[in-house]
């Protein structure tokens, strides 16, 4: 499968998840602006891609911020041409209990996590209108599908995020173009990191205590790797995934069983 001549966008792509899916899609001949708000990183990870030979380049944005997305939005299409491919993966993860849960932190995750992938999502939208061919993928989580305790602010951002992909999915339907959500599992990433940190900071566990913890929501008691992410965007991407529409596609060893 090539997606040579496809331009992409991968939002949080400076690290984690969001630089395994630009890698995937820079190897499949995509051309890839990766966007977050530490311009270090993303350079990084930019000329890595470049390095390999692939056309990447870096884009400081921050998704929460209207104007910011705005000038993101129009840079990528002058630096591309098109951009056929978004991947709004850019998000934080904070936790509380809700009686202690600050409207700041509350407001911020939304912020980033829904209102984010509204915002990126409108800004591309047209142009994959006007070419009648658009991937719209949301890296969402698995917290989008159920509850879980003391991540209500995360949890409400990640159902609004699914629910978005939802409407967007049925709206564009007939315009050539899928929107679809991927819901992993802990992932092997800086973001699980900072979790397990937070448990062994909050509950005075140690380090493998904290991180059995998380495994121990695992059936296959492993962390995701960000390249099986990778993978489903690539899938999804793919001419033979073009059925594929307004899908929560769970990546987290089958968590969702029982
Ligand atoms: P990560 O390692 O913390 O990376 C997050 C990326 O998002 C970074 O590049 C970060 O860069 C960017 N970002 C954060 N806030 C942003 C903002 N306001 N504007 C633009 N970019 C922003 O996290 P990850 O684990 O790869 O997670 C990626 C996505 O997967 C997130 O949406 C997360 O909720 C979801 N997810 C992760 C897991 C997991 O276990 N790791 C599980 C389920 C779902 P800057 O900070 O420089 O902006």
């Amino acid at each position: 499968m090539s997606l040579a001549g496809r331009g992409a966008v991968i939002t949080g792509g400076g690290r984690g998840i969001g630089r395994a899916v630009a890698r995937a899609l820079a190897e499949r001949g995509a051309a890839v602006v990766v966007s977050a708000r530490t311009t270090a990183e993303i350079d990084g990870v930019a000329k890595e891609l470049t390095t390999a030979g692939f056309e990447a380049h870096a884009i400081t944005c921050d998704v929460a911020d209207e104007a910011s997305v705005r000038a993101m939005a129009e840079a990528a299409v002058k630096r591309l041409g098109t951009v056929d491919i978004l991947v709004n993966n850019a998000g934080i993860a904070l936790s509380n209990p809700v009686k202690r849960l600050p409207l700041e932190e509350w407001n911020r995750i939304l912020a980033v996590n829904a209102t984010g992938t509204f915002l990126c999502s409108r800004a591309f939208l047209q142009g994959m209108i006007d070419r009648h061919w658009g991937r719209v993928i949301n890296v969402a989580s698995v917290a989008g599908l159920r509850g879980s305790r003391y991540i209500a602010a995360y949890t409400a951002s990640k159902h609004a995020q699914i629910g978005f992909t939802r409407a967007l999915a049925a709206e564009v339907a007939d315009r050539g173009i899928t929107v679809n959500a991927i819901c992993p599992g802990y992932v092997d990433t800086p973001m699980t990191e900072l979790s397990v940190s937070r448990i062994v900071e909050k509950t005075g566990v140690s380090q493998e205590e904290a991180l059995e913890r998380i495994l121990a929501l695992s059936p296959q008691h492993r962390l995701i790797r960000p390249e099986e992410i990778a993978h489903v965007a690539v899938m999804l991407c793919h001419k033979d995934g073009e059925g594929i529409n307004g899908q929560a596609i769970a990546i987290d060893g089958g968590s969702g069983m029982h």
